[in-house]
């Protein structure tokens, strides 16, 4: 029979990390959380109205924070998957989704390629640099007319036999980091006859001639980021600018895909915990009818609805990235993740602004920026119906 000091209580307050991480993951999320509210978030307000410098590339190359996963011999920290999700989670400190985005691109979507793919000539020229922030990286991927269907690109790079250079024409839009990037990762089509195997990576240095930034996009969030259209005309690269094998780049891009899509939903959980936890105080300062919001029933449930929804969120993500550091390549889970992760935050975002009242939809609350940004999660990387259509045909529908 239990005794008093037997008795088990329900332990509200514990802060034990998830087992895919460990003490070190612990120690880099101190040190990168300590590094973004001090150096970062007092300018979140200013980058809103500018975007934010170059200079955060180059100091988060200083502090190692860019090469995390890296190995060491290209000047990386030798750590593993998780240190990238603990980056992506820190990085919400700043609060400025577009600065964590910039970031995410930068690490987790333009450069994993060139370590997977790359030789070791282009691993010096553009990794290395990339890991110290010396050179910023973009992604090119989607075209004005092809963003879901990316087997529906059109810009094409041909070989010319007099020369053996590969003349790239085309366009690509909304890129991240486009109109401020050294090089960009650029997905092209080579051979229309082929299908999938008809596309091929190619790193190309934005100043090339015959590159250019057509301009900065306006947009509902991330206002912090640059979006960029690009032009290729006539650009001219050599045989050694192929990244990967020619001809098996929708593959390649398919594979760098699954990493960004664990890495943005870590980015959009954090980002909405932090929208949960300034909502939590908020329901406890404010008095409506005599009593704290947060007391009456349903604001309550509305609470216990998004915990509910973030942690398993959060536990999906984890568990599935822990799959993918282990060596498997689990496609549907990523999706999964990718998906529930982008509509719960939305979802999370969304009730902040509601429990907030009019002050939710004020600028100097907050939340509405929360909000704003987190929207493009469930369209970037894989809308939410490219996220269903996926996990739909993985059971062979
Ligand atoms: C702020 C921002 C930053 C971005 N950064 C980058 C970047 O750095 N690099 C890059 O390459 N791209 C980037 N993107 C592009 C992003 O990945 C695409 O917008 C996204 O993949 C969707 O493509 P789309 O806009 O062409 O929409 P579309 O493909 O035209 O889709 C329109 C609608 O149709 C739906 N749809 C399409 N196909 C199907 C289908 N088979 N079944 C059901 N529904 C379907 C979609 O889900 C969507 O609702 C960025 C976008 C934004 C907004």
């Amino acid at each position: 029979m239990a005794t008093a000091d037997k008795v088990i209580k329900p332990d509200f307050g514990s802060a034990r990390k998830h087992f895919i991480f460990n003490d070190d993951h612990e120690r880099l999320r101190e040190s990168i959380g300590a590094f973004v509210e001090r150096e970062l978030a007092p300018h979140a307000e200013e980058w809103e109205e500018r975007t934010f410098p170059d200079w955060v590339f180059h100091r988060m190359g200083e502090l190692g924070f860019l090469g995390l996963s890296y190995p060491e011999e290209y000047g990386g920290q030798g750590g593993d998957y998780p240190c990238n999700l603990v980056l992506a989670e820190e990085m919400t400190k700043s609060n400025s989704g577009g600065l964590a985005t910039g970031i995410a691109v930068h690490t987790d979507m333009a450069t994993p390629p060139i370590l997977a793919f790359g030789t070791e000539e282009q691993k010096q020229e553009y990794l290395v640099p990339a890991i110290k922030g010396e050179k910023i990286s973009a992604l090119g991927i989607t075209e004005p007319d092809a963003g879901s269907d990316v087997a529906g690109i059109k810009t094409r790079a041909v070989r010319d036999s007099a020369s053996h250079e590969y003349v790239i024409n085309g366009s690509k839009t909304y890129i991240t980091n486009g109109s401020r990037a050294d090089f960009i990762v650029l997905l092209t089509e080579t051979d229309p006859d082929k299908g999938y195997d008809g596309f091929t990576l190619f790193l190309v240095p934005m100043d090339s001639p015959g590159v250019i930034r057509e301009r900065q996009l306006e947009k509902l969030g991330m206002h912090a980021s640059d979006t960029a259209l690009l032009a290729f005309q006539d650009v001219r690269v050599g045989a050694g600018s192929v990244l990967g094998e020619e001809g098996k780049g929708f593959y390649h891009i398919m594979w760098e895909l699954q990493g960004e899509r664990m890495i943005g939903a870590a980015g959009c959980i954090a980002a909405a915990q932090r929208c949960f936890e300034r909502n939590l105080r908020y329901a406890l300062e404010r008095n409506a009818f005599g009593r704290q919001i947060g007391r009456f029933q349903v604001i309550r449930h509305k609470f216990a609805e998004m915990a509910t929804k973030l942690e398993s969120a959060r536990q999906l993500n984890y568990t599935t990235a822990w799959r993918f550091q282990n060596g498997e390549y689990p496609v549907r889970e990523i999706s999964m993740a990718k998906l529930y992760a982008s509509r719960v935050a939305v979802e999370v975002a969304d009730e902040c602004i509601q429990i907030h009242g009019g002050a939710g939809y004020m600028k100097e609350y907050g939340v509405e920026r929360v909000w704003r940004d987190l929207r493009l999660n469930r369209i970037g990387a894989g809308t939410d119906e490219i996220m269903l259509d996926v996990i739909g045909r993985s059971y062979g529908l």
